[in-house]
């Protein structure tokens, strides 16, 4: 597995030269046109020059806040959501720009939740059990399993031949929500149930930056579940990562493994 430290340095690596590359935009802008324009022109090329100048201070700002927080390990909450403004704002361009460096989306993917969790676990949130929702996909239920567990998760017979087994025994030592969604609709209408504050989800690296995107301000720790099967067929999830993480958020639970490595 790649080192946790080095997955979150590609993400920030990319977010750096995305400001530079606004940077350097505004500066072309600034001498292929401002120079030698007519004073509507000079207006326009002067809204551009604000908007990329404001975008790159944005940017650095956040970057800086990003780097600071993998530092030190704690951050405050405006200093977050900037940072988390900064990464989930740029993280398209990140992505070409990784891409057109030659880099596999997967290894982006991997460390942009990489980062989102260390702004997460920089925070250092503590909520109540019931304040905390454990999102799975539905891929993690046995294929051939008749139950309807996206209904209601007790559904499930507990038989043993999938991990749904161990995640409502998480779920019941705990007492935390745990949800199965088929896919992002499902996944707000959990949101909207159980009104959390705190998310820990698991999925795919794809379907995990879309909900880490579209959480609105909750917290969302991603796990990526293993796909032994392939995509979305019979998918796993460590139950050890889960608990890791649940112990993490949930008050007054000591942390005694670390939920990257667990
Ligand atoms: S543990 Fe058994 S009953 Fe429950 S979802 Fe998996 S296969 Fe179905």
């Amino acid at each position: 597995m790649t080192d946790p430290v080095i997955r979150k340095r590609v993400f920030v690596g990319l977010l750096a030269g995305t400001a530079l590359v606004v940077a350097l935009g505004a500066v072309g802008l600034y001498y292929a046109f401002f120079g030698r324009s007519i004073v509507a022109r000079q207006l326009v090329v002067f809204g551009l020059l604000a908007g990329a100048g404001t975008l790159a201070l944005v940017t650095g700002v956040g970057v800086a806040t990003l780097v600071f927080s993998i530092w030190r390990g704690r951050v405050g909450r405006w200093a977050a959501e900037l940072a988390g403004l900064a990464v989930n704002g740029l993280y398209p361009f990140a992505l070409r720009l990784g891409v057109l460096l030659g880099l596999e989306p997967m290894r982006i993917q991997q460390s942009f939740i990489a980062v989102n969790n260390q702004l997460v676990r920089a925070r250092q949130l503590r909520v109540a059990p019931d304040q905390l929702l454990v999102l799975v996909p539905h891929c993690v239920q046995r294929s051939t399993c008749p139950h309807k567990i996206t209904v209601n998760v007790d559904n499930c017979h507990r038989c043993g031949r999938c991990v749904m087994t161990e995640l409502l025994r998480l779920r019941d030592s705990f007492g935390v929500y745990l949800g199965v969604a088929t896919g992002g609709t499902a996944a707000r209408r959990f949101l909207d149930l159980y009104r959390p504050r705190m998310v820990v989800a698991v999925a795919c690296e794809r379907d995990l930056i879309s909900g880490i995107q579209d959480a609105h301000g909750i917290p969302v720790w991603g796990i990526t579940n293993e796909r032994p099967h392939g995509p979305c067929l019979d998918t796993c999830v460590a139950p050890a990562r889960l608990e890791a993480a649940i112990r993490m958020f949930v008050r007054g639970i000591c942390p005694d493994t670390d939920p990257d490595t667990g």
